[in-house]
C-alpha cells in the first residue's frame, strides 16, 4: 500500500550543512519551502546553547548544538527567499578551525509541530479574590491556599486556548507577583473612582475588596465598567447586588456594542461620560482614580483625566 505521507503528515523536514572561514562559521538551513521570512527564525546563543528554530507552517525545525568553540554575541540572519535557504552567520571568539559544528543537544535536527517543541508562552495575569467581599461571605475554599484567576479565552489567541485545554493534573508556571499599586495610595482616601474594561476588571477585585473593608475615611467607590455586551460584564449579579448592600458602592456599565434592549450608557470612554461620573464627594476630597483595559482605553483615559484637572497622583493605570 502506497500513502502519501506529505500530504498527511506536512511539509518536508529542513536540512542544514555548516562550512567555515578564519573568522566565520556559516549555517545553511535549506527549508524547501519558499517565501520564507526572517520572523519565521528565532535565533540564540546562551550559555554555550546555540538555538535556531524555523517555523514553518504550523511545524518548527531545530538546530540546538553547544558549539564546538565559543563564537561571539553579535550574529547575522539572512533569508534568501526564493530558494528559501536561511544563512546565520557567526563570528569566531578565535580564529582556529573547527573540527566540527558541534555537539547535538535534545531535539537537535528535528522537525516537530510546533505544540509538540515546548516553546514557552509567558502572559501577565491577576490574581483575583474568589469574590467580590469574600471577608463577609463563608470562603468556598481556604484562600490562603488557592490563587484566583479571571480569565477570558481568545479562540485565536496565542495562550488562552491552551490554558483552556489544561487537564487537572497538568502542569503551568507561576512567577512571583509583580506590580506597582502601593497601598499607601489608599490612605485618608475618600473617593475611590474605578474604570474598567473587560478584563481590565481583574485588578478592581481586590482594590474594591480592600478599599471597602479596610479605609474608614472612605466616603464613596464608583465602578463604571465598559464591555461590548451584556454578557461581557464579569460578576454582573455580584456588581449589583454589592451596590445594592453598601452604600457607598456606586456601579455604572456602559456598552459599545448593545443590543436593541439595552437601557443604560453607551459608547467608548468620552470626556462627557467621565465628566458627569468624576464628581468628588466634596470639593477639596482625597480621590484616587484607578484604570485598567485595552491599552488604547486606558491611554485615551489617562489623557481625558488629564483634561478633567486630575493630577498624576490622583490617577493609577495598570499596564503592561
Ligand atoms: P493573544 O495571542 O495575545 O491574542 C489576543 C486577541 O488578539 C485574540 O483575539 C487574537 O486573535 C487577537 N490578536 C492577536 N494578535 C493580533 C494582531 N496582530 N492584530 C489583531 N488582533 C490580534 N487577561 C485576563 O483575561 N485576565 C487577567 O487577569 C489579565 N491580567 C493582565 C494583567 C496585565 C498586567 C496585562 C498586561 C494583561 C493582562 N491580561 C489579563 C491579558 C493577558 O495577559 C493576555 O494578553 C490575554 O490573555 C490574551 O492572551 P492570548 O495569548 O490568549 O491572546
Ligand atoms: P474588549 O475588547 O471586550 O473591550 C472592552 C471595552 O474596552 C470595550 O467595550 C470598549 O469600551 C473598550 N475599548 C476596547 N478597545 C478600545 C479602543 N480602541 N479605544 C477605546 N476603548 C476601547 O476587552 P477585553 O478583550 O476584555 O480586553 C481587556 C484588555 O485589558 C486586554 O487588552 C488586557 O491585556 C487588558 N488587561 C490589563 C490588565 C493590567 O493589569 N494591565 C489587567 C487585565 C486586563
Amino acid at each position: 500500500q502506497v500513502t502519501d505521507t506529505r500530504a498527511r503528515e506536512g511539509p518536508i523536514s529542513p536540512s542544514y550543512d555548516w562550512f567555515q572561514t578564519d573568522s566565520l562559521i556559516t549555517i545553511i538551513i535549506y527549508t524547501k519551502q519558499k517565501d520564507m521570512n526572517l520572523d519565521s527564525v528565532i535565533v540564540d546563543y546562551q550559555d554555550d546553547s546555540f538555538r535556531a528554530e524555523t517555523i514553518i507552517q504550523d511545524y518548527s525545525y531545530l538546530i540546538h548544538m553547544e558549539l564546538f568553540r565559543e563564537i561571539q554575541e553579535d550574529f547575522s540572519v539572512r533569508v534568501v527567499a526564493n530558494v528559501g535557504k536561511i544563512e546565520i552567520v557567526l563570528k569566531k571568539k578565535e580564529h582556529t578551525s573547527w573540527k566540527c559544528l558541534g555537539r547535538a543537544l535534545e531535539n537537535h535536527n528535528s522537525f516537530t509541530p510546533r505544540k509538540d517543541t515546548g516553546t514557552e508562552i509567558v502572559k501577565p495575569y491577576t490574581p483575583v479574590s474568589h469574590s467580590l467581599l469574600f471577608k463577609l461571605m463563608e470562603p468556598v475554599l481556604p484562600n490562603d491556599k488557592y490563587i484566583y484567576f479571571l480569565i477570558k479565552i481568545y479562540p485565536a489567541g496565542l495562550f488562552t486556548p491552551e490554558l483552556d485545554h489544561l487537564q487537572i493534573g497538568d502542569f503551568v508556571s507561576v512567577s512571583s507577583p509583580e506590580g506597582n499599586f502601593k497601598i499607601s495610595q489608599f490612605q485618608e482616601l475618600e473617593d475611590l473612582f474605578l474604570l474598567a474594561a473587560g478584563t481590565g476588571f481583574t485588578p478592581m477585585v481586590k482594590i474594591l475588596n480592600y478599599a471597602l473593608t479596610n479605609i474608614p475615611s472612605l466616603r464613596k467607590v464608583k465602578l463604571m465598567f465598559f464591555n461590548k455586551t451584556e454578557d461581557d460584564i464579569i460578576w454582573r449579579s455580584q456588581l449589583e447586588n454589592l451596590a445594592f448592600k453598601d452604600k457607598r458602592c456606586e456601579v455604572e456599565f456602559v456598552l459599545s456594542a448593545p443590543t436593541s434592549g439595552w437601557n443604560g450608557k453607551q459608547g467608548h470612554i468620552s470626556p462627557a461620560l467621565l465628566s458627569e461620573f468624576l464628581k468628588r464627594s466634596s470639593d477639596k476630597s482625597k480621590v484616587l482614580i484607578c484604570i485598567c483595559g485595552p491599552t488604547p482605553f486606558t491611554e485615551q483615559g489617562i489623557r481625558l483625566l488629564h483634561d478633567l484637572n486630575f493630577s498624576k497622583d490622583e490617577i493609577h493605570s495598570f499596564t503592561a
